[in-house]
């Protein structure tokens, strides 16, 4: 990916994670990340290095299985914070296009200026609507502000993308009985484990590889689609996951470093 606002060259070997690290400062910077949003993706960063900084064949299985659950919906929602929507903001509104999902704001810290300037961000970078901002609805069993969302958003959706989401959250998120897909880089992480679908990617890579087999899947009829789903496991996912990170390779069997 090329960044016109970063010289850095594509060449460097490192490009992909300086770009990151310009994106969240800049995000920082325009009141759309929070300063903890820093830390999250300090330690994003941590594993992402040890699963070598790139999409395992695991993570790619997970993406497919994200599209399809997106494409079976009635109603998918992707949830945007701070760090996604410093990091993929063009490629959540691509992959919302891709899937006929909604977007919706949903914040750890939330704060009516940050809500507004992330929903302006994205419309900036061609979203039509963004929800979130109504937080009419409640996720039963959360403190107040972290339990908000849009009646008619996450609160009305049958699958929600939740990438980088709290453990907290995205246990009752999944309590509610919604599919749940989360991006998070840490297999280990709550999150992760509270997921269907638990993607172990960056969500840099992740978001728009859910695209691509969204786009790849436009034209499968449901038996396809289902089928994807069943056959996908996210317990395996995750211990292919952390069989990458303690052992250092691939988990297909060649070596990363
Ligand atoms: P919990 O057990 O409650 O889930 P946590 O580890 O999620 O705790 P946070 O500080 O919220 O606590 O961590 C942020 C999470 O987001 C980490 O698991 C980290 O790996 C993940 N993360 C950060 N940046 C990225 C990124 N760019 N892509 C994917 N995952 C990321
Ligand atoms: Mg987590």
């Amino acid at each position: 990916m090329t960044d016109p606002d970063i010289e850095i060259p594509e060449s460097h070997p490192r490009y992909e994670s300086l770009l990151t690290r310009h994106r969240i400062e800049a995000g920082v910077d325009a009141g759309i990340t929070s300063r903890q949003g820093l830390i999250a993706q300090g330690r994003g960063e941590a594993f992402d290095y040890l699963l070598g900084e790139r999409t395992l064949p695991a993570a790619d299985a997970a993406e497919r299985a994200a599209a399809a659950h997106l494409l079976l919906a009635d109603h998918p929602v992707l949830s945007v914070n701070g760090n996604v929507a410093a990091l993929v903001p063009g490629e959540v509104v691509d992959l919302a296009a891709a899937t006929s999902a909604d977007i919706e704001v949903n914040l750890f810290n939330r704060t009516d200026e940050r809500m507004e300037r992330i929903a302006d961000h994205l419309r900036e970078h061609g979203a039509s609507e963004v929800k979130g901002l109504t937080a009419d609805g409640r996720i039963p069993g959360l403190d107040h502000e972290r339990a908000k969302v849009d009646a008619d958003g996450i609160g009305d959706a049958d699958v929600v993308l939740v990438p980088l989401e709290d453990g907290d959250r995205a246990e009752a998120l999944g309590d509610l009985g919604k599919v749940e897909i989360v991006i998070d880089l840490n297999p280990m992480s709550r999150s992760a484990r509270a997921a269907d679908v638990p993607i172990v990617d960056n969500v840099i890579r992740a978001v728009p590889g859910i695209t691509e087999h969204a786009r790849d899947l436009a034209d499968a009829d449901r038996e396809t689609l289902e089928s994807i789903v069943a056959e996908f496991d996210a317990g395996e996912a995750l211990t292919a996951a952390e069989r990458a990170i303690r052992e250092g390779g691939d988990e297909d069997g060649g070596d990363a470093t």
